[in-house]
C-alpha cells in the first residue's frame, strides 16, 4: 500500500478533502465550511429550550 491518504467529501460543500494532518478542518474543506455546519447545528439546538418557555398545565390551586 503506497497510498494511505483518504479522500472525504466536505459535509457542507462536497469538496474533496484529503484526510491528513495538514487538513486542519477535516472533514470540512475549510474553516468557513466548518463554521457553517456548526452554525446550523447550534441554531437548530437553540430552538428547543425556547419552546418550553410556557409549559402547558393548570395553575396550582392554593388550599383554603
Ligand atoms: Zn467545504
Amino acid at each position: 500500500m503506497s497510498e494511505s491518504v483518504r479522500i472525504v467529501a466536505c459535509p457542507t460543500c462536497r469538496t474533496e478533502v484529503r484526510w491528513e494532518p495538514q487538513s486542519r478542518y477535516r472533514p470540512f474543506c475549510s474553516e468557513r465550511c466548518r463554521l457553517i455546519d456548526l452554525g446550523q447545528w447550534a441554531s437548530e439546538n437553540y430552538r428547543v429550550p425556547a419552546e418550553e418557555e410556557n409549559p402547558p398545565g393548570e395553575p396550582p390551586q392554593s388550599p383554603h
